[in-house]
């Protein structure tokens, strides 16, 4: 039987719900928990804390739980929860606003994986306009030190045209454009917030 000793209360004002709630201009109170962002995403069953669960994580304060999880570095953007939502609340915005309030933490040994992926990622599609799977696994195992992981897959996946040797080219110049104006925005950011200082 549940107390009201053991009965976790939702907390309104803690660092990780304030920071997401002002990244995100909504408040995370809207969310009645129907479950239809996680039902909707691609890769909720890899994650403990699944889209929902980050909710409600939030609403009651459970900090710990949130800077522990990998799910925020799992989650692909891809925006399916937030065009689910009925609610409308942003969820792959709280799942950025959390990348971004835990990224000067220790990360726990699944986050670190995590990070690995997600930072080869970015430079994967910064550098060719896609991703070059190939080269990111590679550069993945190597630097994880899983050198032979998912290794027995790639001779079939190569065969089938699954998987292309070189990296595709084709949007590279534009995407590098992207990246210089993001951080020529960045910089400028820091620059008046180093001002107001
Ligand atoms: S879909 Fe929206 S309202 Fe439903 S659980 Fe997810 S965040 Fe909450
Ligand atoms: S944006 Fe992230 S959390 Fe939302 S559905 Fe896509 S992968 Fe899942």
């Amino acid at each position: 039987m549940i107390s009201a000793q053991n009965t976790i209360r939702p907390r309104p004002h803690t660092t990780y719900r304030s920071f997401v709630e002002a990244h995100i201009r909504q408040s995370i109170a809207q969310c009645y928990q129907c479950g239809k962002c996680t039902a909707g995403c691609p890769v909720a069953y890899t994650m403990e804390l699944t889209p929902r669960r980050v909710i409600r994580a939030l609403q009651l304060g459970l900090e710990n739980e949130l800077e522990n999880s990998s799910t925020m570095w799992i989650c692909l953007s891809c925006l399916t929860c937030s065009a689910r939502c009925p609610r409308e609340i942003n969820i792959a915005g709280v799942m950025e606003a959390l990348r971004l309030a835990t990224i000067g933490k220790k990360p726990t040994p699944d986050q670190k994986k995590f990070r690995l992926f997600h930072d080869l990622f970015i430079m994967s599609f910064q550098f060719s306009g896609r991703a070059y799977e190939l080269g990111l696994g590679m550069a993945y195992n190597v630097m994880s030190g899983q050198f032979l992981n998912m290794a027995s897959i790639i001779p079939g996946m190569l065969r089938r045209g699954k998987l292309a040797f070189l990296p595709h080219k084709s949007r590279g110049s534009e995407t590098q454009h992207i990246f210089q104006r993001l951080e020529g925005q960045n910089k400028a950011m820091n620059q008046a917030e180093a001002g107001t200082k």
